[in-house]
Parts: structure tokens; C-alpha cells; sequence
């Protein structure tokens, strides 16, 4: 069965741009009669709060946008984060690496495309003597082969990339302890069973390392399709910090049929931009309808 998710992590109340992608999320799933978990992605103890992840349930429950069953959150995993780690250690490919942030942009020529910084492989193969003089917690890498990955995606298109020369080792355990997002992300879906990910594309350069870690962990690779972002209308990304497009605002301002047919408008789901329900939506639902760059948001339309 299609099973999707929400992710949020709750370091704020939910802008537009967040509420796009879960909507589109929601109709792709129940378009086809699939199954929705929501899942808090409350990794980061500086950025989350647990209020905020009730918050975000109230909106999404006030929107309209349910689900089936919620996953466990994130900081409460850490034993199934740190399995999947072992996995990956026992297969050789786990290091430490004590690099600070400062001697990492030194030691790495920024990605030409993106500016992504690519690491360059500094404590790949320290030696055990090497290693016993570092004082540094470390953080700790996978080892990325030098393979082209490619990517499906259901709305950006097919395109490829090469680990190695592109990305390098990357981080799955920070030097804090806390799993990264890569690894907790990976080995969520993986274990909820969850077939399609829908998300925002500011999440685009994130697919090639995770079908990396599902193939290595055993998990079947799910779909993806990476929503377009909304544009404050001056063409800025919208952030949690755009109080009057946040939910708190909007929501004293329209009600949930009305947020949602303006989305579905944008989505190209609702020509009218009247006032829908999710489910109204559902049925008619169209993945080809949907624009595939970001969208600047008309003046005055929110
Ligand atoms: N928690 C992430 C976010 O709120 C989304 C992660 C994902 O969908 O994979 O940006």
C-alpha cells in the first residue's frame, strides 16, 4: 500500500511553504487510497520544542490534513538510530572524523553548482596512532562510493549524482552524539514502511545520500517528489520568520477552505482559488498538474 509521511521538525509554527508541501503530500496518498503517518522530526535538542510538535498537530488537524498513525519522534529512536549506525560500522564503513568547521571550508573547494561543501576526505584513513592523539569529540562519516547515484523524482525528473566527487563521506553521527538527519530519516522510513516522500525542494540535494543508506541498510528505496517553494512575493524563500504567512496569522484571518483552495490554486488544482477541502481535492488529484519551479506568490493573493 502507498504509504506517505509528514515530517515536520518543530522548531516553529508552520509557514505556507510548509503547509504546500504537506498538503500535496496528503492528496498524492489519498488520491490513491494510501496511508499517512506523521512522524515529529525533533532531532535537534537546540531548534525543537516539544509545544511547538503540538502546535504543528493542531494545524494540520485544523487544515484538514490527518493522518493514520503517528511514529514514534525522532528523540525518542536513538537506540534504533544507533542499531542502524552498527549496521553500517560492521560493514567497514563508519570513521571518525575531527575536523573542525573552520579546518573543514578550509580543506574543501565549495561545489561549484550549489556551493555544497564537498569534504575532502581529511580522517578517511587515519591510522589508530593517528586517531589516539585527537582531542576533539568526533563526528562520525560514511564512506560514499565512487558510483553515480541516480534519482527518480516524481516531479523534478531523473538525474544523477556521483557521491565521491560531489558530496564526499558524510556525517551520520554528530560530535554531540546526535544522529544526523541523513541516517534518522532513513532509518524511519525504512522501518514504517514508507513507499513515497513528499517534501519541499529545499530538501532536493538530500536524495542521493539516502538512497545510499537504503540500500546499504536493506530498505527498499521509496518514491520522491519534491514539491516546488513558495516565494514570498518579492522572491525570497518564505521562513518561520514571515510572521503574517505563518499559521498563527493565517489562521485569524481565513479559514482552513479558504488556505487550502488558495494553495490548490498554486498547486494548479483549483483554477478558481475558492475556498476547497482536502478531500474535495483529493479525487481530482494530479501530480502533472503541478508546477515544477518554485512559485512566487501573487501580490495580495494571502
Ligand atoms: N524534518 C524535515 C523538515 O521539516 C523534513 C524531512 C523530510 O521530509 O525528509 O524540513
Amino acid at each position: 500500500m502507498l504509504t506517505g509521511r509528514f515530517a515536520p521538525s518543530p522548531s516553529g509554527r508552520m509557514h505556507l511553504g510548509n503547509v504546500f508541501s504537506a498538503l500535496l503530500a496528503w492528496l498524492s496518498v489519498r488520491n490513491q487510497g494510501g496511508r499517512m503517518l506523521l512522524r515529529i522530526e525533533d532531532l535537534d535538542p537546540d531548534r525543537c520544542r516539544p509545544e511547538y510538535a503540538e502546535t504543528l498537530k493542531r494545524d494540520l488537524d485544523w487544515l484538514g490534513l490527518d493522518w493514520d498513525a503517528e511514529q514514534t519522534p525522532q528523540s525518542r529512536r536513538t537506540e534504533a538510530y544507533r542499531a542502524e549506525f552498527d549496521k553500517l560500522a560492521a560493514l567497514g564503513l563508519v570513521y571518525p572524523c575531527y575536523c573542525s568547521r573552520a579546518e573543514l571550508h578550509a580543506a574543501s573547494a565549495p561545489h561549484a553548482s550549489d556551493g555544497t561543501v564537498v569534504y575532502a576526505g581529511t580522517c578517511r584513513d587515519l591510522t589508530p596512532e593517528q586517531r589516539a592523539v585527537k582531542t576533539r569529540a568526533p563526528a562520525w562519516r560514511v564512506r560514499v562510493p565512487d558510483e553515480r547515484i541516480t534519482v527518480h523524482d516524481g516531479l523534478q525528473g531523473l538525474w544523477q549524482e556521483d557521491l565521491a566527487r560531489d558530496c564526499g563521506d558524510f556525517i551520520i553521527r554528530r560530535s554531540d552524539g546526535v544522529y544526523a538527519y541523513q541516517l534518522a530519516v532513513v532509518a524511519d522510513d525504512g522501518a514504517m514502511g514508507v513507499t513515497q516522500v513528499v517534501r519541499g525542494r529545499d530538501l532536493l540535494s538530500s536524495p542521493p545520500r539516502q538512497i545510499l543508506l537504503y540500500r546499504l541498510l536493506g530498505y527498499p528505496v521509496p518514491e520522491f517528489g519534491h514539491a516546488p517553494l513558495l516565494l514570498a512575493s518579492d522572491g525570497r524563500r518564505l521562513s518561520k520568520r514571515d510572521g503574517d504567512l505563518g499559521l498563527a496569522s493565517l489562521r485569524e484571518r481565513y479559514t482552513p477552505e479558504e488556505i487550502v483552495g488558495k494553495l490548490a490554486y498554486l498547486a494548479g488544482l483549483n483554477p478558481g482559488g475558492g475556498p476547497r477541502t482536502p478531500e474535495a481535492l483529493a479525487q481530482g488529484f494530479d501530480w502533472d498538474a503541478v508546477p515544477r519551479q518554485d512559485i512566487r506568490l501573487p501580490e495580495g493573493l494571502f
